[in-house]
C-alpha cells in the first residue's frame, strides 16, 4: 500500500522540483506530479539571485550551480538612443556585500532537470512523469488527488496535503477558487536566444545588460547554454496590434537584432518565444490543505529575473514550516497563514513593485520622466550608498529580509 503521510507537489518546474527536495531534506515523504513526461528546455529564468544562491547551496546545489552556469557579479545600465552606459553595478564595489556577491545565470531547466534525476534516485520521492492533476478532494485527514496517467487511465493517489507549484495557469489554483489578482500588461515580450557574443563588442557588455529605450527596450542576458560555448538572451517589447505570425517572421527576427547591433553576418537565432505579461498574486498562498508555490501563486514580467527566485524562496519558507508541522507537531493553520502573510509580503513590496519600476523605467516615454529616471540610474552609480542600495534592491536581497522577518 502507499503511504499517503507525504507531501503531494504538482508541477516539477524549478519551484516544484526545488520544494520536492528540501522536503526530502528535511526526511519528508514527496509525491511530485508532473504534466510533461520529459522537463521542458526552454530558456526562461537564468538569473539566481543572492538570497536563491543561499539556498541552493543549504540544499547542496551549488557546486553544481557554479560548473553548470555563470558567474555575473556585474550589471549594466544602458541609454539605447545614445549608447550611454548610464550605471554600472558591480558586487565587488559593495562595502557590506552578501556571502555570495554575484548573480549565478544557472538556466531554470537546468535547475529542475538536476533535481528530477536526484529525485527520481530517491525512494522517498515518487515522482510521476506525464501524469496531469484533473481534480482533488480532501478531508480531516489528508488530500485525494485524481489524475491521469501517460496511458491516460485515471488514478487517485493520497497524501497529507497538496502544493500546487503547476505554474502561472495552475489547476491547483483555479479548482481551490483562489482569485488571482492583478493585471495583463497590454504587449507582449519577445524573447530571442542567439549564440553571437555580444560580449565581442567591448566591455561595454557585461552578462547582464538593460537597454532603455521609449520605442524599444531591451533586457540582454548571457547563460552558458547547453554545450557551455554561450547563449545570448534578448527580450523586449512588441505592439499590441503587431499578429504573432508577423512578429515570429524570421525576417523579422533578424531585423529586430540587425536594428539593435548591425552586422554583415545574419544572427543564429536559436529559440524564440513570444509571452503574454501578467502581475498577478494570489490574494492567500493557503485554503486548508493546499498550498500554492512559485508562478501558481504568483506572476510578474521578467525584467529584473525575479520571477524564479521568488518562487525557490516560497519553496524552501515553505519546506521549513513543513518540517516543524511534521517532527515537532506544530499546530499547521498558523504557519501556512504565516507563509502566506511572509511570502505575499515578498512578492507585493518585492518582486512585484521592482518588476513594475523597472519596466517603467525601460519603456519611459515621456521625455522628461525619462530624464530624471536615467539620471537617478547615473547618480546610484556614482554614489557608494546608492550602488549599494540598488543591488540590494535589484538582486532582492532587502526584499528576502523583510519577508522573511514577517511575523
Ligand atoms: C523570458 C522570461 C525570462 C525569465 N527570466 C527569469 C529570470 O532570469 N529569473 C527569474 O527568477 N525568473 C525569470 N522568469 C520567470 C520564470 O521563468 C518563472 O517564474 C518560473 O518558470 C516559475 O517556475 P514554476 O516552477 O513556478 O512554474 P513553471 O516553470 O511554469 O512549471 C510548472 C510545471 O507544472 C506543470 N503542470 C502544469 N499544470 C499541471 C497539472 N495539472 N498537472 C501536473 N503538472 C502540471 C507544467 O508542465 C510545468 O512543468 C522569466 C520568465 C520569462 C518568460
Amino acid at each position: 500500500m502507499t503511504d499517503s503521510n507525504r507531501v503531494i507537489v504538482v508541477g516539477a518546474g524549478p519551484v516544484g522540483t526545488v520544494l520536492a527536495l528540501a522536503l526530502r531534506r528535511q526526511g519528508i515523504g514527496v509525491l511530485l506530479v508532473e504534466a510533461l513526461a520529459a522537463p521542458e528546455k526552454d530558456c526562461r529564468a537564468a538569473s539566481c539571485h543572492p538570497p536563491t544562491i543561499k539556498i541552493l547551496e543549504r540544499l547542496g546545489l551549488l557546486e553544481l550551480g557554479r560548473e553548470q552556469g555563470l558567474i555575473s557579479p556585474v550589471m549594466h545600465f544602458h541609454d539605447r538612443p545614445t549608447g550611454e552606459v548610464l550605471g554600472r553595478f558591480d558586487f565587488a564595489r559593495m562595502q557590506d556585500p552578501p556571502e555570495h556577491a554575484y548573480v549565478l545565470q544557472w538556466e531554470q531547466y537546468k535547475i529542475s532537470g538536476a533535481i528530477l534525476e536526484m529525485l527520481k534516485a530517491d525512494p522517498g520521492c515518487e515522482v510521476r512523469m506525464g501524469t496531469r492533476l484533473e481534480s482533488y478532494a480532501e478531508d480531516a485527514d489528508g488530500v485525494t488527488i485524481t489524475v491521469t496517467g501517460p496511458d491516460g487511465a485515471r488514478e487517485d493517489l493520497a497524501g497529507r496535503y497538496l502544493v500546487g507549484c503547476d505554474g502561472g495557469r495552475s489547476t491547483v489554483r483555479k479548482l481551490a477558487d483562489i482569485e488571482f489578482e492583478g493585471f495583463t500588461w497590454p504587449e507582449r515580450f519577445l524573447k530571442i536566444d542567439t549564440r553571437f557574443d555580444f560580449s565581442s563588442l567591448g566591455d561595454h557588455i557585461a552578462n547582464r545588460n538593460y537597454f532603455a529605450d521609449p520605442d524599444e527596450w531591451l533586457n540582454l542576458f548571457k547563460a552558458r547554454g547547453e554545450d557551455g560555448s554561450g547563449m545570448w538572451r534578448a527580450v523586449g517589447p512588441t505592439l499590441p496590434e503587431q499578429s504573432e505570425e508577423e512578429l515570429l517572421d524570421p525576417a523579422a527576427l533578424e531585423a529586430r537584432l540587425q536594428k539593435f547591433c548591425p552586422r554583415d553576418e545574419p544572427y543564429e537565432i536559436v529559440t524564440v518565444a513570444l509571452y503574454k505579461v501578467h502581475q498577478r498574486v494570489a490574494v492567500t498562498f493557503n485554503k486548508s490543505r493546499v498550498l500554492l508555490a512559485g508562478d501558481a501563486a504568483h506572476v510578474n514580467n521578467p525584467v529584473g529575473g525575479m520571477g524564479m527566485n521568488g518562487g525557490i524562496h516560497d519553496a524552501m519558507n515553505l519546506a521549513d514550516k513543513m518540517a516543524q508541522i511534521w517532527f515537532e507537531g506544530a499546530a499547521p493553520e498558523p504557519l501556512f497563514e504565516r507563509y502566506t502573510r511572509q511570502r505575499r509580503k515578498g512578492q507585493l513590496d518585492g518582486v512585484q513593485a521592482q518588476s513594475i519600476a523597472n519596466k517603467k523605467t525601460l519603456a519611459e516615454k515621456d521625455p522628461a520622466v525619462r530624464a530624471v529616471n536615467l539620471d537617478q540610474i547615473r547618480q546610484a552609480s556614482a554614489d557608494p550608498a546608492q550602488h549599494d542600495a540598488f543591488i540590494r534592491r535589484a538582486c532582492m536581497i532587502d526584499s528576502f529580509a523583510a519577508a522573511e522577518a514577517v511575523e
